[in-house]
């Protein structure tokens, strides 16, 4: 007997992958490959204490002012999630490097922060009938003969199609020379508290013009009413890297005190992350830049997922 459907399967379970899931959810069967216990790749949260923080710093960029209006409403029409364009106490830059590669129109965060956002869109995604996230499982393998993926330990899930997001860690063999190997973000994750009052419940800053600075990201939250307190991200600046084994709470406060211009700010337990990615050029991501048609007979499909604002406008507006 004919199957309803066909299976799409797509190579992690990053928030661009969610996204992507619920729109082909009304046409196709979905099965997340995911190699981790997380979802949401680098839009993923991550317990701190206990509280769950997210372990980015976060900006949607967008090409230009239509462009941001549409992704804000795609997310407000789709997940019931309102997002708008930072004021300058909320986003904080030293430079515009941030708007380079076509990403010079309004940004967006959300109004919740954006813990509640990559929550609430797992859960918006994950509660479809047809979405199947399989945990633990990194494919390895694509067996075009028997239509199957295949992972590390062998097991094999039957799907019709493949989608390949920019930065998984998996390529077929004509990709694979052209990684950008050994690229590693370091992040820094922790709990903040001061005798003032914080100004804005979200704060970003994008501090990119001293390439020795130790952060060169930084995302603030407050969690509690008077904004006392809460969590931050900060990324590791370029140069400093190799400090991080030997970083104390006192170099670490003394930057966040500069940084947020609070005195009376101190910094608590924090954590590193690492982020290792073996992610294409741009170049190559454009190339890489394929729309899904419904009715497509093509096997493997590259998504270009290395901004999200781009992504989401490219494949989920533009491409509806
Ligand atoms: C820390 C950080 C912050 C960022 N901030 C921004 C931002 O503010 N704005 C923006 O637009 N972009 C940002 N980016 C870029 C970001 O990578 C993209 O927005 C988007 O998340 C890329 O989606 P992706 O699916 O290609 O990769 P990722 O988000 O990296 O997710 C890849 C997922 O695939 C899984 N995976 C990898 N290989 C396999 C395999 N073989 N089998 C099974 N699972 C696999 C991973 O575990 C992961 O969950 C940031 C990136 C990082 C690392």
């Amino acid at each position: 007997m004919a199957r309803k459907y066909k299976t799409i399967g797509i190579i992690g379970a990053s928030l661009p992958s969610l996204l992507f899931a619920k729109k082909y959810s009304k046409s196709f069967n979905i099965k997340l490959f995911e190699k981790t216990e997380n979802i949401g790749g680098a839009w993923r949260n991550i317990n701190h204490g206990n509280k769950s923080i997210e372990a980015g710093c976060h900006l949607i960029a967008t090409k230009n002012e239509s462009e941001s209006d549409d992704i804000k409403n795609f997310f407000f029409k789709e997940y019931s999630i309102r997002l708008h364009v930072p004021n300058k106490k909320e986003l904080i830059y030293d430079s515009l490097d941030w708007k380079n590669n076509n990403k010079a129109g309004p940004p967006l965060i959300p109004d919740r922060g954006w813990n509640f956002f990559s929550y609430e869109i797992s859960r918006r995604v994950l509660v479809k009938k047809n979405i199947e996230l399989i945990s633990c499982y990194e494919v390895s393998n694509w067996d075009v003969n028997s239509s199957s993926c295949i992972s590390v330990d062998g097991r094999s899930e039957f799907i019709d199609h493949l989608v390949i997001p920019a930065y998984s860690s998996f390529y077929p063999e004509e990709f694979g020379h052209q990684h950008r190997a050994g690229v590693e973000n370091i992040h820094l994750i922790g709990n903040w508290s001061s005798r003032k009052s914080f100004d804005v419940k979200l704060k970003q800053f994008f501090l990119e013009s001293d390439k020795d600075a130790l952060i060169d990201r930084l995302s603030f939250q407050s969690i509690n009413k008077k904004m006392t307190n809460g969590y931050f991200v900060a990324r590791i600046g370029r140069n400093s890297k190799e400090k991080v084994g030997n970083l104390s709470r006192t170099e670490l406060d003394f930057s966040l005190k500069r940084l947020t211009k609070d005195e009376s700010l101190t910094c608590g337990d924090f954590s590193v992350l690492r982020y290792k990615h073996l992610f294409p050029s741009i170049d190559m991501r454009l190339a890489l830049s394929l729309k899904f048609p419904l009715d497509s007979t093509q096997k493997l499909w590259y998504l270009n997922t290395g901004y999200l604002g781009d992504f989401i406008y490219e494949n989920l507006i533009y491409n509806s």
